[in-house]
C-alpha cells in the first residue's frame, strides 16, 4: 500500500530533550509476546539522581491481552531508557598482527559512524571476495520490529546475498512452528484470540509458566479455574502449576509433574485413553483430519500404566485428565477445550514430535478450527511471531513463504527489484550456524541484531570459542551485552520507545509501537544502518528509512503469502486503534472478494485448514527421550527457565535496578530431600557439572520441584550462566536446541576445581573504553 499521512493521534513527536509528547503515547511493552498496552507520558523534572531518571512514566492501558495489567517488567520498563551504560556512540576494536603472525585484539574504543561502518563494509568486501558470499552470516532477533526483521532479511538476501541468516527465534518457536505447519499448513502461535480461553471448560497447558513469564495473561484463565478445568504439565510446581489449586483445598485443576523430558509420553497416554474410552470426536475426524488410523495405532502401545513407568505420572491422573478434556470438548456438549504448549515441552530434541502429539490430541477431541476450542503455542519473545514471518529465518521469505518455492522467490524478488536467481537458498539453522562460525568453509563474519547469544545460546562456551574465531563480529545493540563486548564493531541502535514500527503479538495481532522519546547521543535506527551498509557495499537495492515505507513494502512482499499483511499499513492500524480497535489479526489481504477492506482473521481454520486438501494432518510420533539422559556421573536432571523479574538473556532487565534488587542473580532450585542427600543446605554454594562444563550458584530449597531435578533460570552471564552447561543437541526437524533438559552432577561448591572444567569465557566488560 502507498505511504500515507500519519493520523492525528500519531502526531506529537517527542521534544528535542527527548521527552514524550505531553499527551502521552500509546504503545506496548518492550518485552514479551503478550505485548501489554501501556501509555508513556513525560516524567517530571529529573529526580535527585541528576537526570538519569527515566524520561517517561509508564501507565498500563486497557488492551485485550493485559486487560489493564502489567507485570513488574512492564511497570519498570522506562528505566531501560535511562540505562547508565547505554551505548550512544559506535565502538570499534583494533587488531594488530606481530611479526610472528600472532593477532592481538585491542580494547573497544569510540569511533564515528563513518569509521565503524567503513570498517564493516571493507571487511565484508574482503571476506566475501576471498571466501564467497556465505562467508558473511547474519543473526537476528525475535524482539526486532516487523520492519527491522523484514529489512534485515532483505539485506542478507539482496546485498550480502548470503544464505546464512537465522535468528534467536530458532531457540524458542521453531518446534511449535514446525508442528503447526505440518499439521495445519500454517503457524500462528495462537490461531484464536487469547480472550477466547475465558469461556473454556478445560485448558491443558504443557510446559508454560505464564503466571511468572506473562502474569497479566492469568486473567484469561479465571473462568476455567473456577470450573476446575485447568491442567498444568510441569516438572515443577511453578507459579502456573500452583493455579490448579492449593495442595489442600478445593481444586481448580490438576497438576501433572512428569519426569523431565517425558511430556511426549504424557500426551501419548492421554491420546490412548481418548480412543480406548471412546472419547474421540469421530465425526470431526472423518470430516477434517487425515492420518487418523496411523496415530490411533501408534498410541495403542501407550496405555496409562505403561506410560506411568516412563513419565512418573500416576495412571489414574492420566485417565482423569483425558476424561476432563473430553467432557469439555464440543462433541460431548462441553464449553470447549484448549491444548496449549510452551517452551518447556518444545525446547527438546523431540519438540516437534511433542507439539505434534499435542495437536493430535486436540484433533482427536475435535478442537482446532472451532470457535471456543483449539490448539495453540504461547509465543515468548515480544515479536517472536512477526519475527518468524518476514524473512530472518534461514528457510523463509516475507509472508511466511518458503525460500525454495520458485513462485515465492519470484514474487519477493519482484518487490525487491532483483532477479529471483540472485536470491540465495536456505541457510543453516541457528545452532548449526553458530557451530560453523570460523570453521573451515564456515562464515568468517557475523552481524548480530537484537540477540545476546553468549548468554541465550546452548553450550555457550562453545559459542564463545566460535565467535572468537571470526575475522569480524558486528553487534547492533542498545547496551554492552556480553555478545557486544566480544565484538569488533558495536553499533548503538534505537530501542522500543525511541522508534516507530509494528509488532505481532502471540495471537497474530499486528499492533503499533510508537516513539515517545528521541534517542540519546549518536544512536541510529537499524533501518538507517541497513541502508548505509547497502550503499557502502555498492548495492542499488533501495532501503527506505521511514518505517511507514518499510511496512508498506513488507505488506507488498507478504501479499498472497500465509502471513498476508497486504491489507495493513501504519495508517490503518492507527485508525483502527483511534476508533477503539485492538489491532488486526493476520492474514489481512488487501481486500475481500467484494472489494471492501479485509477485517483480519481473529480465528483461523474455521472452514478449512491451510493444507492442500483442507484437512489437518495427524502424524504418528513416538518417545525417544532426552539426548543427554541420566547416568552414574550425572544423576540429576537440570531444567531451565525464567523468573518473573527478568527477560531472556537479561541484557535489558539486569539493567533495571528495581528488578535486580528483587532477583540479583542465579540460583539452583532443589528439593530439600535432594539437598539432604547431597549435603547441600538452603543458600549453600552449589556446583552443577554437565558434559560441557560447570556452573555455580547458591541453592534455593523448594518442595515445588521433583527430587530428581534441579532448576536454574538462564538470565545471567558469568559463573552462574546456566547455558554454559546446556546441550546444543537439536530437534531433527525444527533445529531447536534441547535447552530444557540435560543430565548434571550436583555437589557442594567448595571453590576447588575437581574436574576438567576450564573457564573459556572470561568476562570482557573491562575492555570498553568509555
Ligand atoms: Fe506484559 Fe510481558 Fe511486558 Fe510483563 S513483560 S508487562 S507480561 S508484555
Amino acid at each position: 500500500m502507498a505511504a500515507v499521512a500519519r493520523p492525528a493521534h500519531a502526531q506529537g513527536a517527542p521534544d528535542r530533550a527527548g521527552r514524550a509528547a505531553p499527551s502521552g503515547r500509546d504503545t506496548h511493552c518492550p518485552y514479551c509476546a503478550l505485548q501489554c498496552g501501556m501509555t508513556l507520558t513525560p516524567a517530571q523534572d529529573p529526580g535527585p539522581d541528576g537526570g538519569v531518571s527515566p524520561p517517561v512514566v509508564v501507565a498500563p492501558r486497557e488492551f485485550p491481552t493485559n486487560k489493564g495489567g502489567l507485570c513488574q517488567k512492564g511497570w519498570t520498563s522506562a528505566s531501560l531508557l535511562a540505562a547508565s551504560d547505554r551505548l550512544t556512540v559506535p565502538l570499534v576494536r583494533d587488531r594488530t598482527v606481530d611479526a610472528a603472525g600472532v593477532v592481538t585484539r585491542g580494547e573497544l574504543r569510540p569511533a564515528t559512524w563513518d569509521e565503524a561502518l567503513g570498517r564493516v563494509a571493507d571487511a565484508i568486501g574482503v571476506i566475501q571476495a576471498e571466501s564467497g558470499r556465505d562467508a558473511v552470516a547474519v543473526f537476528g532477533g525475535g524482539g526486532l520490529t516487523n520492519e527491522k526483521a523484514y529489512a534485515l532479511g532483505k539485506l542478507a538476501r539482496t546485498v550480502l546475498r548470503t544464505a546464512n541468516i537465522d535468528y534467536n527465534g530458532r531457540f524458542c518457536m521453531a518446534s511449535a512452528a514446525a508442528g503447526a505447519n505440518r499439521a495445519f499448513g500454517a503457524d500462528r502461535g495462537l490461531p484464536f484470540p487469547l480472550a477466547d480461553l475465558a469461556g473454556a471448560g478445560a485448558v491443558l497447558l504443557l510446559g508454560s509458566n505464564l503466571a511468572e513469564t506473562m502474569p497479566p495473561s492469568v486473567q484469561h484463565l479465571a473462568g476455567v479455574r473456577e470450573r476446575g478445568g485447568l491442567v498444568v504439565v510441569d516438572p515443577r510446581r511453578s507459579a502456573t502449576a500452583a493455579l490448579t489449586g492449593p495442595r489442600e483445598g478445593p481444586p481448580q485443576g490438576i497438576h501433572l509433574q512428569p519426569v523431565p523430558g517425558t511430556d511426549l509420553v504424557v500426551l501419548l497416554a492421554l491420546l490412548h485413553v481418548v480412543w480406548a474410552e471412546g472419547l474421540a470426536d469421530d465425526e470431526y475426524l472423518a470430516a477434517r483430519a487425515s492420518g487418523v488410523e496411523d496415530v490411533r495405532r501408534a498410541v495403542a502401545a501407550w496405555w496409562p500404566e505403561r506410560a506411568e513407568t516412563v513419565c512418573g505420572v500416576p495412571a489414574g491422573d492420566l485417565r482423569r485428565v483425558a476424561r476432563l478434556l473430553a467432557a469439555a470438548s464440543p462433541a460431548r456438549g462441553g464449553r470447549g477445550a484448549y491444548v496449549l504448549t510452551g517452551r518447556g515441552v518444545e525446547q527438546s530434541t523431540q519438540g516437534t514430535a511433542t507439539v505434534t502429539a499435542a495437536i493430535n490430541l486436540a484433533l482427536a477431541l475435535g478442537l482446532p478450527g472451532r470457535t471456543g476450542s483449539g490448539y495453540g503455542a504461547i509465543t515468548g519473545q515480544g515479536n517472536g511471531q512477526g519475527g518468524r514471518e518476514h524473512g530472518q529465518k534461514a528457510d523463509q521469505l516475507p509472508g511466511y513463504r518458503t525460500i525454495d518455492d520458485p513462485a515465492a522467490r519470484a514474487h519477493v524478488a519482484a518487490v525487491w527489484g532483483v532477479h529471483p536467481d540472485s536470491l540465495p537458498g536456505p541457510g543453516r539453522p541457528a545452532v548449526e550456524l553458530l557451530r560453523s562460525l570460523g570453521t573451515p568453509g564456515g562464515p568468517r563474519a557475523l552481524l548480530v541484531h537484537g540477540s545476546n547469544v553468549l548468554v541465550s545460546a546452548p553450550d555457550a562456551m562453545r559459542v564463545a570459542e566460535r565467535l572468537d574465531a571470526l575475522d569480524l563480529l558486528v553487534v547492533c545493540d542498545l547496551v554492552p551485552s556480553e555478545t557486544a563486548l566480544r565484538a569488533d564493531v558495536v553499533l548503538p541502535v534505537t530501542q522500543w520507545a525511541e522508534e516507530e514500527g509494528t509488532m505481532t503479538s502471540l495471537e497474530g495481532r499486528v499492533i503499533r509501537r510508537r516513539q515517545a522519546v528521541t534517542p540519546p547521543g549518536d544512536v541510529r535506527s537499524e533501518l538507517w544502518v541497513f541502508a548505509e551498509l547497502a550503499r557502502r557495499l555498492g548495492s542499488t537495492v533501495p532501503f527506505p528509512l521511514d518505517p511507514v515505507e518499510v511496512f508498506d513494502e513488507l505488506a507488498r512482499a507478504s501479499a498472497g503469502g500465509v502471513a498476508d499483511y497486504s491489507g495493513l499499513s501504519h495508517a490503518r492500524l492507527d485508525a483502527d486503534e483511534a476508533t477503539g480497535g485492538p489491532g488486526l489479526y493476520w492474514p489481512v489481504p488487501a481486500t475481500k472478494p467484494g472489494g471492501e477492506a479485509h477485517p483480519g482473521t481473529p480465528r483461523l481454520f474455521l472452514d478449512r485448514f491451510h493444507t492442500p486438501d483442507g484437512r489437518a494432518c495427524m502424524v504418528a510420533v513416538d518417545h525417544v527421550g532426552p539426548s543427554d539422559d541420566l547416568r552414574p556421573d550425572a544423576p540429576v536432571y537440570l531444567v531451565t527457565g525464567r523468573v518473573l523479574q527478568h527477560y531472556q538473556s537479561g541484557a535489558q532487565t539486569r539493567r533495571v535496578a528495581e528488578l535486580e534488587r528483587i532477583v540479583p542473580g542465579p540460583f539452583v532450585e532443589m528439593h530439600p530431600i535432594l539437598g539432604f542427600r547431597l549435603g547441600i543446605r538452603d543458600g549453600d554454594p552449589v556446583r552443577l557439572t554437565s558434559a560441557r562444563g560447570d556452573v555455580r550458584a547458591p541453592a534455593r530449597w523448594s518442595d515445588d520441584i521433583r527430587t530428581d531435578t534441579v532448576f536454574m533460570p538462564f538470565h545471567w552471564s558469568g559463573a552462574g550462566s546456566v547455558n554454559r552447561i546446556t546441550t546444543d543437541a537439536t530437534d531433527p526437524i525444527s533445529g531447536m536446541p534441547e535447552f530444557k533438559v540435560c543430565a548434571v552432577a550436583v555437589e557442594p561448591d567448595t571453590g576447588v576445581e575437581t574436574g576438567p572444567f576450564v573457564d573459556r569465557m572470561p568476562e570482557r566488560s573491562e575492555e570498553v573504553v568509555a
